[in-house]
């Protein structure tokens, strides 16, 4: 499913097509009202968008990667998928691409950006400029450097150590302030809350305009009720607020939303909220 927005293509790639995940352990707060027709796990995705513009081609996340030690969160942990070869069905070697983002640096956006070569994590794109936003960086280097003994800040230390620090270490890494021009017709913007620094990338082209918005949302029961934290948002406050935003935004452009964990859709209001229209047909 290729969307066209002016000179820009993108290509949705998918890295897992079913991830499921009990409701009340993705929102502790959930109530049975909230999950309606929702029964059983939830089924979300590990989707990752690859941008084509004229002279760039640009992976906006980069899934959770293979082979990845992750005891405590057992969600993430020892993938083994064909991703790279789902890249290469849209015509995409790892060698083309010239610039990685991820929208936040949790194992499931960020993993993807280093492979296990001979038992040593090498960056996966290695021509590519990673960029991250030095907040975020400054997190996620706070938590290694804390040495956790376990928990998931643990996953969190061997995020940092198997997938970031890697590409830090090759030079590849451009640490960024939001917000942050990658190329015509692509700016990095902050709606934190998810993480310190979770970043969207808002894509424009030919007067079309469609918003990566990564984990802002998880799940599109969350567009009835916004204040509907998920267990990892840092800041559930900051992550509500961005929800809000992130819907104004898109309504404001009828932009098409590209998430990280659900299909491509339309965001409409909906009263004093807003609705989820799925689909990526409709203006782009
Ligand atoms: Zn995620």
């Amino acid at each position: 499913m290729t969307i066209t927005l002016g000179s820009l293509r993108i290509d949705p790639v998918t890295e897992l097509d079913h991830w499921p995940f009990a409701a009340a352990e993705l929102f502790p707060g959930v109530t049975p009202e909230q999950l309606g027709e929702h029964r059983g796990d939830l089924d979300l995705s590990i989707t990752t968008y690859l941008v084509r513009t004229p002279d760039q081609t640009v992976l906006l996340d980069a899934g959770n990667g293979n082979a990845k030690e992750r005891p405590v969160l057992l969600a993430h942990h020892q993938f083994d998928t064909p991703y790279l070869d789902r890249l290469a069905a849209v015509g995409v070697m790892p060698e083309d691409v010239d610039v990685v983002v991820a929208t936040h640096l949790h194992p499931d956006h960020c993993g993807g950006f280093t492979q296990l070569v001979d038992g040593s994590w090498d960056p996966t794109f290695p021509r590519a400029r990673y960029l991250i936003p030095a907040e975020e960086y400054g997190w996620l280097q706070e938590v290694h450097a804390a040495a956790p003994d376990g928990g998931a800040a643990a996953d969190l230390a061997r995020t940092f150590e198997d997938s970031v620090l890697p590409v830090v270490e090759a030079g590849l890494a451009e640490l960024i302030d939001l917000p942050y021009e990658v190329t015509d017709g692509i700016t990095l913007r902050a709606l934190p809350g998810h993480t310190a620094a979770h970043l969207i990338a808002e894509l424009s082209g030919g007067g079309q305009h469609a918003l990566a918005s990564g984990d802002v949302l998880h799940h599109p029961f969350q567009f009835a009720d916004l204040t509907l934290a998920q267990g990892g948002d840092s800041d559930p406050a900051a992550a509500a607020e961005s929800r809000r935003t992130l819907c104004e935004l898109a309504v404001e452009r009828d932009a098409l939303l590209l998430p990280a964990h659900f299909g491509a859709g339309r965001i409409e209001r909906d009263g004093d909220g807003f609705r989820y229209r799925p689909g990526s047909s409709g203006g782009a």
